[in-house]
C-alpha cells in the first residue's frame, strides 16, 4: 500500500496583517453567525493546489521535478499570490473573514519525504506555508517522512492534515471499525506527533460520497476532494483542489484561472 499515490502565501509583504486578521477570531466559539451551505457554495472559490511526488525522472500527473516545483512557487510569489492556511480558508468560507489578495492554498498528499526535504524549504524562501496530508501507515518508511519531519513541518508553521491510515477510499469503509482504523485512530496518533489538533482531511484518490462526507464532518472542519462536483449540502467536506502536473509556471496560472476563478454554484 505504501506505493499508492492519489489520483486524485504567505507572500512576505504582509504576513503580520494577515495573521492578525485571522488570529483575532475564535472560530471554535460557535457564537458567531455561520454561513449556510448555500452561502458557502455561492462564495468565490479559492485556488487549492495538490502536489504529490517531487523528483526527477519520467513525469506523470503525480510527479514533477524539483526545478518545476521551484518555478511554480516563484511565479506565484512574483504574481502577488499569498499562500493561506486551511484555517484561513475555513474562516473565509464560514465567517466571511477577509483573505489576503490573490490567495492560494498549497497542499501535498501522501507523506513523501521530498515534501519536507524539497518543498517546504522552497516555500519558506517565499514566505509560503502549506498543508501536508499524511497517510499514517508511512511513518518512518523509506521515501516517506519520519515522525520528526512531520512534527518539524508543523513547527515551521505548516499545517498537518490526515489522508487516512493506508489510503483506502472512504466509500469502501463498511462499518465503525473501518472508520476507527482509517480515521479516528490515525487522527489521534497524528495529533500526538504534531502536538496540535488535526482538523483537515484529504480524500484518498479524491473520492467521496454524501454519506462519507456526513461522517467526516464529525472529525474535520474541512475535507478536500479533487476537481469534482461539490456536495451542495456539505460544501465544507468537499473543497475542490486541482492536481498540479509537470507544467510550465504559466501553465500553472492558467490552470488555476480555469478551475477556480468565477466558479461558484455550478461546481
Ligand atoms: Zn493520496
Amino acid at each position: 500500500m505504501i506505493g499508492i499515490i492519489c489520483s486524485g502565501c504567505k507572500h512576505s509583504t504582509k504576513p503580520n496583517a494577515v495573521n492578525q486578521l485571522v488570529s483575532s477570531v475564535d472560530s471554535s466559539s460557535g457564537t458567531q453567525p455561520q454561513n449556510t451551505p448555500a452561502q458557502i457554495m455561492a462564495k468565490q472559490q479559492v485556488p487549492v493546489l495538490c502536489y504529490h511526488r517531487i523528483s526527477d525522472g519520467p513525469k506523470s500527473e503525480y510527479k514533477i521535478s524539483a526545478t518545476t516545483f521551484s518555478s511554480h512557487m516563484k511565479i506565484l510569489a512574483d504574481s502577488g499570490y499569498h499562500s493561506i492556511s486551511a484555517s484561513q480558508l475555513y474562516d473565509y468560507l464560514v465567517y466571511n473573514k477577509i483573505l489576503p489578495e490573490k490567495p492560494v492554498l498549497i497542499s501535498f498528499d501522501d507523506s513523501r519525504v521530498e515534501h519536507a526535504a524539497i518543498a517546504a524549504p522552497v516555500m519558506e524562501k517565499y514566505g509560503f506555508r502549506g498543508i501536508f496530508f499524511i497517510m499514517t501507515i508511512t511513518y518512518n518508511k523509506k521515501n516517506y517522512m519520519t515522525k520528526d519531519q512531520i512534527a518539524g513541518l508543523a513547527k515551521a508553521g505548516h499545517t498537518i492534515g490526515l489522508h487516512s491510515w493506508d489510503h483506502t477510499m472512504v466509500i469502501k469503509y463498511k462499518d465503525a471499525a473501518d472508520w476507527q482504523k482509517e480515521v479516528a485512530v490515525p487522527k489521534e496518533k497524528l495529533e500526538k506527533i504534531v502536538g496540535q489538533k488535526v482538523e483537515y482531511w484529504a480524500y484518498p484518490n479524491g473520492v467521496y460520497n454524501h454519506n462519507s462526507a456526513v461522517e467526516l464532518k464529525k472529525y474535520f472542519k474541512l475535507s478536500f476532494s479533487l476537481a469534482t462536483k461539490r456536495d451542495s449540502l456539505l460544501p465544507l467536506q468537499c473543497v475542490r483542489r486541482i492536481i498540479v502536473p509537470e507544467c510550465s509556471p504559466q501553465g500553472l496560472l492558467k490552470s488555476m484561472h480555469k478551475s477556480f476563478l468565477g466558479k461558484t454554484k455550478s461546481n
